[in-house]
Parts: structure tokens; sequence; C-alpha cells
């Protein structure tokens, strides 16, 4: 009997030893290399929990997704790059097209994350969605008969609209997602209707849509939830501009809210594949899903987890189920669409 106990007190000093007070040391359990295009402060936190809880150290290179991409492509089998993180199913789509990811089985993603949100192969995970919506110029109060996106394209708005260039990937994963609801033909007339009801040439970000809104230089714009949050939770001037904004959820009675994802996939040839998948799986649990989503004022992917105050205050709405697996797949088609269109 004693000598069990005393080789049970053995085995926990021992541990102790070689964990610390707070499990085991950074790095002791290898290494993981996230090349990633977010930059948020939550990230950082997470990355030091995830060492914490696991002891494998997080190495991260910062850039720009295409950059990113292009590096990862160019480094070949060379490459240290564990897992890509980025945003947009599209550009997820891009690395998938360049081939530098691998498929992950892990019955905790497939269990956490809704079918819809991931890819069909495990190539690449979604983590948090954000919705893109209509905005209004509260001041000329809600125009009438605008609740879905195809409404943008009724004659009643014309000179009202601004957007952003169809350069923009947020813009052609839209598209993309009406291709997908309606087909190619439907999308073009589309996206023509809209073309003839532009205040002016696309110009600038989602955020000076919202301030050409608030400014009353234009009725209708298109953004996407996060940075209307970013006002709502910013300082006095900020604050005001939000309030001179109304939002639209579109689709409510029909397709629900076009929704796209922050996500990572594995790479290919990772050198710390089994690190890599542990990072995805880490990042499913409650406390990452709200770090990850509130880093960038997102939605979190695992059901039933609320994001924060800011996103909240925005309403609550009907998602589009739609794959947004298949947004990528249609992201050539609808570069044609707007280039035929004529949106800029
Ligand atoms: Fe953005």
């Amino acid at each position: 009997m004693l000598r069990t106990l005393l080789a049970g007190a053995l085995a926990l000093s021992l541990a102790a030893c070689s964990e610390g007070p707070d499990g085991p040391a950074p790095g002791e359990n290898g290494e993981v290399n996230i090349y990633s295009s977010r930059h948020y402060d939550t990230d950082l936190r997470l990355y030091e929990d995830f060492t914490e809880a696991t002891g494998i150290k997080v190495n991260r290179i910062e850039a720009g997704a295409d950059a990113l991409i292009e590096r990862i492509a160019s480094e070949g089998e060379f490459s240290p790059a564990d897992l890509l993180v980025t945003v947009d199913a599209g550009r997820l789509w891009r690395a998938e097209e360049a081939g530098i990811l691998d498929s992950v089985s892990s019955e905790i993603l497939s269990e956490r994350l809704p079918a819809n949100l991931r890819h069909p192969d495990g190539l690449w995970f979604g983590l948090s969605t954000r919705a893109r919506v209509i905005i209004y110029d509260k001041s000329q109060g809600k125009p009438e008969g605008l609740d879905t996106y195809q409404d943008l394209a009724d004659p009643a708005f014309r000179g009202d609209i601004c957007v952003r260039s169809s350069s923009n990937i947020y813009n052609i994963s839209l598209l993309s997602s009406i291709v997908a609801h309606e087909g190619a033909e439907a999308a073009q007339n589309w996206a023509e209707g809209v073309v003839a009801n532009f205040a002016r040439a696309p110009q600038g970000n989602d955020t000076s849509q919202i301030e050409a809104v608030a400014a009353g230089e234009c009725r209708i714009s298109i953004v996407n939830t996060y940075y209307l949050a970013r006002y709502a939770k910013g300082d006095e001037s900020e604050q005001a501009i939000f309030e001179k904004v109304g939002v639209i959820f579109p689709n409510q009675d029909t397709t629900g809210t076009h929704v796209n994802i922050s996500g990572a996939g594995v790479v290919k040839g990772a050198p710390n594949r089994e690190n890599a998948i542990r990072f995805l799986e880490y990042l499913t649990s409650e406390s990452a899903q709200r770090n990850f989503a509130d880093g960038n004022n997102e939605y979190p992917t695992v059901t039933g987890l609320d994001a924060n105050s800011a996103v909240e205050r925005l309403g609550e709405f009907r998602a589009d189920d739609l794959s947004v697996a298949e947004i990528g797949r249609n992201q050539r088609e609808a570069v044609e669409i707007f280039d035929r269109a004529g949106w800029n």
C-alpha cells in the first residue's frame, strides 16, 4: 500500500517537473507553423493559450492571403507551413486550386463545425462567419420594397446604390452564391440591374460605403457585418456614423442572408501535421471560438455560441445554408459576369 502511494507520489512529482505548474513547457511537444492573413490581438492570445494547454510552440508568419498562398506554393515541398489561416471561401478556394491544401479527417471538427461551413473533403474548415448585408441611409427612411439582394436590381432604386469594386472578393463571393441559387443567367441579369442603379462608379472599401451612406452620398450599399460592428463599438464619432445607418439582413423569406467564413486548412506536406490538426480542433472549443470570432467581430461557427454584443446588436437573422465550398467553385463565373455587366 505504502509502496503504491510512494510510486504514485513520485510519478506525480516527475510529471510536475517536466510540465511545470501550467502544463507542458512551450515547445516541449514540438511546434506548429501558422501562415495567417489575420492580425488581431485576440489571435495572439489564442496562440498563447494553445501553447500553454499543449506545450506546442506556435510560430507565425503574417501577410496578405494571396501572398501567403503564392509563398507556400513556391516553397513547395520545402515549405515549413503547417496551417493556412485566411478569410473568405473564395480565397480558400484559391489555395485549394493552387494545390497547397491537404485533406484532414477529424471527428472533433466534423462534429463541431456545420457541414456547409467546411470543405467536403476536409481541405479547409470555417472557424467564424460574417454576413454580407444591405445598409441604407436612415434619414431617408427604409427603402420600400428592399428586402432581398434581388431587389437591389429593381429600377425603383435607380441612382441609389454605392458599392465597392467587383475585384473585391466579398462581392465575387456574393455573386457566386447567386449563381449557385439561381443560375448564371439570372445572376447576369441581377448584376446588370444593380449596375444600372449605381449612384457612382464602384470605389473604396466596405468602410467607405458605410461612411458614404451615413453622409447621405448614397442611399443604399452592401457591406460585411463586422465593419458595422466596428462602428457600433467605436469612439463617439464612429458610433454617430453607425446610428445613421439602417441594416437589412436580406433574403429572410427566401435563401437566407449570404454568409462567408474565416477559415483554415492544413498545408500539403506540413512538417507538423498532427499539431496543425490539434490547433484546428482547439479552435472549435468554446473559449477559442469566442476569441477567434471576437477578434474581427464575427459569429462563432460552432452552433449555440453568441457573438459579442456589438455584433448581436445588428439583429438576429437566418443565414443562407449554401455550402460555402460552392461559393468557391463559382468564382470564375462570377468574375466573368461582373466583367460583362460593366461592374468594374
Ligand atoms: Fe474585410
